[in-house]
């Protein structure tokens, strides 16, 4: 639950109106602690109003162009989105469990980049570091889990990547 961030002013500041559907999907971002799915978000909105699929998905991408939110990329071809970083949320690394598929939001502490030498030598500007690990989740690891195929039995694999 995040009592800082004033939605509607988020909003506001991009241009955006505040329609109740777009103020909705940002609470329904907003107050959970870790990405969610445009299907969880979907679910979560079409509890208490009815709503198609499509203007759900409409809402996501807007919100993605206004940078109000970020859309997160959780292995192949989905996606999660939490909410961007703005004044009261540092840009922070996520952790994707690869048996389970949940992604976690972790401290922006636990892992430094350092940008220098990249802005050094790079002909171009970066606007946005999007850090994803990638590995086994605890709860995943507790369980009788098993890694199929590929010889890792334990530990992390992680993966950071610039986009
Ligand atoms: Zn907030
Ligand atoms: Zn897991
Ligand atoms: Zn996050």
């Amino acid at each position: 639950m995040c009592s800082q961030c004033n939605y509607p002013q988020l909003l506001k500041s991009t241009g955006l109106g505040s329609t109740p559907n777009r103020l909705r999907v940002m609470e329904i971002i907003g107050d959970n602690n870790s990405p969610l799915s445009s299907r969880e978000i979907y679910n979560t909105l079409n509890r208490t109003r009815s709503i198609n699929r499509v203007t759900v998905y409409r809402i996501l991408d807007l919100l993605v162009e206004n940078g109000l939110i970020e859309r997160i990329n959780s292995g192949g071809r989905s996606f999660r989105y939490g909410l961007a970083p703005n004044e009261h949320h540092r840009p922070h690394p996520h952790f994707y469990c690869k048996n389970c598929g949940n992604m976690e939001c972790l401290s922006p502490e636990l892992l430094s980049i350092n940008i220098d030498p990249m802005n050094r030598t790079f002909p171009g500007q970066v606007e946005n570091i999007d850090v994803r690990l990638e590995g086994i989740c605890k709860i995943c690891l507790g369980s009788s889990f098993r890694v199929q195929g590929s010889g890792v039995k334990k530990g992390f694999r992680s993966c950071a990547f610039l986009s």
